[in-house]
């Protein structure tokens, strides 16, 4: 019962039934109607119809002498309708009516045009008057015409009834197949994790909602294929430091290594590589599910701008790289959380000072859009080769694994970088043409 479908044909069913009764409470007024009349004068013209019949009589008695007893024995020919507000009459070809109350009477030739002619083998012979009547037809006669009416309303009715209510159920059956199908596509998404597209048919929202359920399916597929990835980077990520402290312990256990402070402390890197790890992939997950607690307060970006550049000066002179700012005169305040933007400022230095060979240069840039504050590190390394760019923010994307074992990075910073930003409704981009010596630039935009 609870189903679309039969609710559905309910409806069409309830729409028909009330149909028919309204046709069956105006069908009294239609004999008074013009379209009424055009029925019954097809009616009288159809094979074996009573203009049939007339010729017939006119051939077999050669004129229309006795007419009137031939009508009289067919009153159901003459009145029309069930309260018989129109009848019919005949006239001969000269416009002399023959049959009905005003026998004698002759009719104007102009309003002969409008009638029914009856022609007996090519002669014209008379003709067949509908007429708008006010005269009550005998009861019993009466009845007979409103049961002929309305016997044939009740078969229409039905036949109309039958078939509404069969195409209901086609078409509600064809409406909610789509629904249906797509019910079960998302059980299976549910329980077997098979992600499937459903083909795009049937009505607009129908079609819609398979379309809407495609892009989820493919979403929630990538989001499972991102998932499964970054658990194998993480188990990828913890198993090198693991296995170097595993071997290096069982050296010293097995007395190959000595249990000297060198040895511990190569052991105790790999630990802090670990703790660094961990920390990492605890903050990211943490911005992208939303739920890191930013501690938003007012602050000249200005200002923090220049102590992350000062804090790298003099690990910039030490690679020998020239590490310079470039910052606004009046102060840039943004209402922000001054420690994680400080870290992610200091990551992207600590990236261009890890990329830029000696002698090379960095710049980092603060200036203001309308709204928005731009902090730019640019700076003169190696660059971004094109088709690495897309994907540098991304969990564990490195662009070259041997080398940037060397800076200690696990792929993690930029990822975290991105969240961090994107956590206070900033964007942050990078652009590099990929030339050594040119470099590349990192852009974060942050609401003012
Ligand atoms: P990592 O911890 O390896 O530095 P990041 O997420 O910070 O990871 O950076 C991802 C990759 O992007 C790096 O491995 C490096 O290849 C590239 N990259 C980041 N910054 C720069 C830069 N300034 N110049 C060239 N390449 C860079």
């Amino acid at each position: 019962m609870n189903r679309l479908w039969i609710r559905l044909s309910l409806v069409f069913g309830a729409v028909i039934v009330i149909t028919s009764i309204v046709i069956a409470l105006t069908s009294n007024l239609l004999p008074q109607t013009e379209a009424f009349r055009g029925i019954m004068r097809d009616e009288i013209n159809a094979p074996g119809g009573l203009m049939e019949n007339l010729r017939a009589y006119y051939r077999e008695h050669g004129s229309w002498t006795d007419i009137t007893t031939f009508w009289e024995q067919r009153p159901e020919s003459f009145w029309i309708g069930p309260d018989a507000k129109l009848t019919v009459s005949v006239l001969d070809a000269d416009g002399s009516v023959l049959t009905g109350k005003s026998v004698g009477d002759i009719v104007p030739a102009s309003r002969l045009d409008n009638m029914l002619p009856i022609v007996v083998d090519g002669v014209l012979r008379g003709y067949v008057q509908i007429e708008r009547v006010t005269l009550q037809p005998p009861d019993s006669l009466n009845a007979v015409l409103m049961q002929r009416l309305s016997h044939t309303l009740l078969n229409i009715t039905l036949i109309v009834a039958g078939i509404s209510l069969l195409a209901g159920i086609v078409m509600s059956r064809s409406l909610t197949a789509p629904i249906s199908r797509l019910a079960a596509a998302a059980r299976a998404i549910g329980s077997r994790k098979q992600y499937q597209q459903v083909q795009i048919e049937g009505s607009k929202e129908v079609r819609d909602l398979a379309q809407a359920f495609n892009e989820m399916s493919r979403d929630l597929e990538q989001a499972e294929r991102l998932r499964r990835n970054l658990v194998a980077d993480v188990a990828h990520e913890l198993r090198t430091p693991l296995t170097v402290l595993q071997g290096n312990l069982q050296a010293i256990l097995d007395d190959v290594y000595p249990l000297s402070k060198v040895e511990i402390n190569r052991l105790y890197e790999q630990t802090r590589l670990l703790g660094r790890l961990v920390n990492d992939l605890h903050e990211l997950s943490q911005a992208e599910a939303s739920q890191l607690k930013l501690n938003r307060q007012p602050f000249n970006l200005a200002e923090l701008t220049a102590d992350q550049v000062e804090l790298f000066g003099s690990l910039a002179e030490q690679e020998g790289i020239k590490l310079t700012a470039d910052l606004p005169a009046q102060p840039l305040t943004v209402k922000a959380d001054a420690a994680r933007l400080a870290q992610v400022l200091g990551n992207l230095i600590s990236n261009a000072l890890a990329h830029t060979p000696s002698g090379g240069s960095v710049e980092v840039s603060l200036s203001s859009e309308t709204d928005r504050a731009v902090l730019t590190v640019q700076d003169s390394g190696e660059g971004i080769p094109n088709a690495h760019l897309p994907y540098i923010f991304e969990r564990f994307y490195r662009v070259d694994s041997s080398r940037s074992r060397r800076t200690g990075g696990a792929g993690l910073g930029l990822a975290i970088a991105r969240a961090f930003v994107e956590a206070h409704g900033g964007t942050i981009s990078a652009t590099s043409d990929g030339i050594a010596g040119k470099g590349s630039a990192f852009t974060i935009k942050l609401p003012l």
